[in-house]
């Protein structure tokens, strides 16, 4: 069998630069969306690909093996160079050889692959959102407008060493693989993808046509796409320059990076490591306060304020002593001619209700039952 390959990357219609980057050398076949601030992303995608396909042509180690390099690679530049630090990668990248096609994968790009009119994701992306998704915290529906959605769990850059997913396939003719990033899958939909790959026969149109929906739906990110059509034949044809398809030659005269030393860079690894764990704790504290105050806000009690009946909003308690409820409403009725009732002896440990309106109710209640207790006692003898 032969492959034949379309490509393209699109800027899309938001961003300001492409930080995703491709390689097409045969067998080899890839794509990195990069992230990180400046050119941070930029750097990163074309670095993790150029170490890639450096180690590929030089037949260094397992495809996998050839990814661990380059999340060092991306590593060792973040650390050193201040301008981008904390960049980060994703890569997803298969090899053919003879009938399979050896994937690998870190990050939230994917590989799908069409057989006999079916479109089956092969990858799983590495972010927080398919997480919440596998432990039935979220719905699909619910993961495609998270505000999160973008975490990535795990990327290329971020730490020294890395988990790669890897997987074979075996190939049969006929067969379509799409390799793309998350510019493509998060702007149309798994069904407008299939349908545009079975109504597109040459595998450069299907790219164009895949971009130009991503586009058409918004282009809010970068996008890139590589279409692999498994044929009959043996030729591996090399894709078309006129037609679009690139052959992203790695980046003649990388930058010069003058190494700290290895002390101060494990100085810095370390500081970094720390902001990242303190970091975390404050987002974390400000979730759960964010989620209590919101919690708070729905509940209402009936209480006692200046010896008065009132209406609280929060619940009637204090955490290290910060109050979790105020005050909404003070009336005009004395705490203790309505404790002095038969119902309201809980008063000054407060009476939950349920709403606002459940609480002016409630006080209602409390005025009428006072009413009848002094009409009782003036009627008495
Ligand atoms: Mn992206």
């Amino acid at each position: 069998m032969r492959i034949e390959v379309g490509v393209l990357t699109d800027v899309g219609h938001v961003r300001e630069g492409n930080e995703d980057a491709f390689a097409i050398e045969p067998p080899l076949y890839a794509v990195a969306d990069g992230m990180g601030g400046h050119r941070g992303g930029e750097v990163a995608s074309q670095l993790a690909l150029q170490t890639v396909v450096e180690r590929a042509r030089a037949g260094e180690g397992t495809l996998a093996d050839q990814v661990r390099a380059a999340n060092r690679a991306v590593f060792a530049r973040s650390s050193a160079d201040r301008k981008v630090m904390g960049m980060g990668t994703t890569l997803t990248a298969a090899v053919v050889s003879g009938e399979t096609a050896h994937l690998v994968h870190v990050g939230d790009s994917r590989a799908y692959l069409l057989r006999a009119g079916a479109l089956r994701q092969l990858t799983d992306d590495h972010t927080l959102v398919n997480r919440m998704i596998k432990t039935g915290e979220i719905t699909e529906r619910e993961a495609a407008i998270h505000p999160h959605r973008n975490v990535l769990l795990r990327s290329l850059g971020t730490d020294p060493e890395i988990a790669v997913d890897e997987q074979d396939v075996g190939l049969l003719e006929g067969d379509r693989l799409l390799l793309c990033s998350d510019g493509l899958t998060g702007m149309i939909t798994e069904d407008q993808i299939q349908a545009i790959l079975e109504a597109t026969p040459q595998p450069q149109d299907a790219a164009e046509r895949l971009v130009k929906a991503a586009n058409g739906a918004g282009g809010v990110d970068n996008i890139t796409v590589i279409v692999l059509d498994v044929l009959p034949g043996d030729d591996v044809e090399p894709p078309d320059p006129s037609r679009g398809g690139v052959t992203a030659a790695p980046a003649a005269g990388a930058p010069v990076v003058t190494e700290p030393s290895e002390e101060r860079r494990m100085r810095k690894r370390r500081w970094v490591r720390a902001a990242v764990i303190v970091v975390g704790v404050l987002l974390a504290i400000a979730v759960a306060d964010t989620a209590l105050r919101a919690w708070l806000e729905t509940r209402w009690y009936v209480g006692v304020a200046n010896e008065h009946v009132a209406i609280y909003q929060g619940i009637p308690a204090d955490v290290f002593g910060f109050q979790l409820s105020h005050v909404v409403e003070q009336t005009d009725i004395p705490a203790a001619d309505a404790i002095a009732l038969p119902f309201y002896a809980g008063l000054r440990q407060g009476i939950n209700v349920d709403t606002r309106h459940d609480a002016d109710v409630r006080v209602q209640q409390i005025r009428s039952d006072l009413q009848k207790a002094k009409r009782t006692a003036g009627a008495a003898p």
